[in-house]
């Protein structure tokens, strides 16, 4: 097993050592998904209950979960904090109709892994939002005005005190809000709870079998280096990696978000009352987040890692992560009582994040029996669960609250081509943690840095040009 798995796969492959065959000879399906992860399973499963008879099969260059799916936080999330974002893009009505169906995912996923005996270690503790400095508090405050003119009201605002006294994290010293449907999973053994259940629905899965051509055409066929297999419809559920494709390339960036997670330090987390708490983030730009484990464990990470030069996913996604130090200090930050807890280890994984910080759903330009979902952003776990239904609605051409929805849109390019996207990305990145540290040290970025942070993709909340690319 490679060194650099998560810790979540390493895990889960220790007793869960299935590996299905490769792609072999030539061969035929209904549908052919490419991509084992939560997008491709949620739509391969999605398919299979609304067309039980339908031909489904899943190519996956790894195997199903080697993705983020299997290298996540685990934080299940809806799309309440992207509200802002969701009305631009589909208007009032179609935004709280998506952002009650992403509300709705998180206790599904539960519900599903109920019915089907998958042990996600599926926790309902909520998602706390926080502020670790002046600076960041109220960040949520336009996410909850524009909430409010919709009568919706899914976060509870918390001071930083009872932050303090109920869960033991004392630097949210802007105090947070708490949205009290969210979950966290172990994703390593979501994702190959759902692979198990998806092979016992008749889902074919052919592991270790990367895509290396997709010829288009009214019968698209997905070539790999041992088989080919001929489609009715091609569905890309690559996350990062579909910036091989050059018409979603400039949709999105490919960026990395790093994770570590400690030995179990049950005693610990009992005396904070953190052992059920909620899953946090601070409100950085390149956000830091810590939830707690079952065994007890604290895992801790950040977003807003390493770009890919031309979007190619390399050997930099398959690795101990890049910031440690940096990580352990914001969260020794964040929660002081745990300074002396360290990562036993580390990993990284890749990122899709579109401008909007939405995902984007629709058929690759010029070939209307291959359809694509991407850029989720960070935020896959839940989301990807509406994104299988959208998804299962394209490849059907059902027209329904799904497949008309205002996530499916076209790729539109935002981004220049190399090498220019490489070094704005890089200019850009630059400035965001150079705000996030003044900001920290309570000071106050100059103009330059506040322009170049603004042109940043959307990370929790919305950047002015996040706002335009969704409008
Ligand atoms: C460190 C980290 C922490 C995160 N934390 C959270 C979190 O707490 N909550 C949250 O909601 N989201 C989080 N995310 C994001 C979340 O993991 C993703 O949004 C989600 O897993 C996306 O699912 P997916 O199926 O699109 O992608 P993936 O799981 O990456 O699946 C894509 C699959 O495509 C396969 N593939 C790629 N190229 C080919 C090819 N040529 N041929 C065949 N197969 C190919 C890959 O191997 C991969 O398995 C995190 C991500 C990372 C990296």
């Amino acid at each position: 097993m490679s060194p650099h798995r998560s810790h979540w796969l390493r895990q889960v492959l220790a007793t869960d050592t299935d590996v299905a065959p490769a792609l072999a000879g030539e061969a035929k399906a209904d549908v052919a998904i490419v991509g084992g992860g939560f997008c491709g399973l949620w739509t391969a499963l999605e398919l299979k209950a609304l067309e039980p008879s339908l031909d489904v099969a899943i190519v996956e260059r790894d195997i199903c979960g080697g993705g983020a799916s299997g290298r996540n936080a685990g934080y299940v999330i809806n799309l309440w904090a992207k509200f802002p974002t969701l009305v631009d893009l589909c208007g009032s009505d179609g935004a709280v109709r998506l952002g009650r169906a992403a509300a709705a995912a998180v206790a599904e996923i539960d519900a599903f892994c109920r019915d089907h005996g998958i042990d996600a270690e599926y926790r309902p503790d909520g998602w706390l939002w926080g502020a670790t400095c002046a600076s960041q508090a109220g960040a949520w405050d336009p996410v909850l005005e524009a909430l409010a003119r919709h009568q919706l009201t899914p976060f509870q605002v918390l001071a930083a005190q009872e932050i303090a006294s109920r869960w033991g994290i004392e630097g949210h010293v802007g105090g947070g809000v708490l949205e009290p449907s969210c979950a966290t999973v172990h994703p390593a053994k979501l994702v190959r709870g759902l692979r198990r259940v998806a092979l016992a629905q008749g889902v074919r899965i052919h592991e270790n079998s990367p895509l290396v051509r997709l010829e288009r055409g009214p019968r698209p066929r997905i070539v790999t280096a041992g088989g080919s297999l001929a489609a009715g419809t091609v569905v890309l559920a690559m996350n990062a990696w579909a910036a091989g494709f050059r018409e979603l390339r400039g949709a999105f960036f490919v960026t990395a978000a790093e994770a570590a997670i400690t030995a179990p330090v049950p005693e610990l987390l009992a005396k904070m009352g953190w052992e059920n708490g909620p899953a946090a983030t601070d409100s950085r730009f390149m956000v830091a987040n810590y939830r707690t484990t079952r065994d007890g464990r604290i895992e801790f990470g950040k977003g807003g890692g390493v770009l890919a030069f031309g979007g190619t996913v390399g050997a930099k996604y398959e690795s101990p992560a890049h910031r440690l130090p940096l990580m352990h200090k914001e969260f020794h930050e964040a929660i002081p009582r745990l300074a002396g807890v360290a990562a036993i280890h580390s990993w990284v994984g890749p990122i899709d994040r579109s401008m909007a910080g939405v995902p984007l759903f629709s058929a690759l330009p010029g070939s209307e029996r291959v359809f694509f979902g991407v850029g989720f952003s960070g935020n896959g776990v839940g989301p990807s669960k509406v994104g299988g239904k959208i998804l299962a609605s394209l490849v059907l051409g059902v027209k329904d609250e799904w497949s008309t929805c205002g996530l499916v849109r076209p790729p539109t390019p935002a981004l220049p081509g190399e090498p220019f996207r490489y070094l704005g990305g890089s200019l850009v990145r630059r400035a965001v943690m150079r705000k996030d540290w003044i900001d920290h040290a309570g000071g106050q970025a100059d103009p330059i840095t506040r322009a170049l942070v603004a042109l940043a993709p959307a990370g929790l909340t919305p950047t002015t040009t996040s706002r335009r690319a969704a409008s």
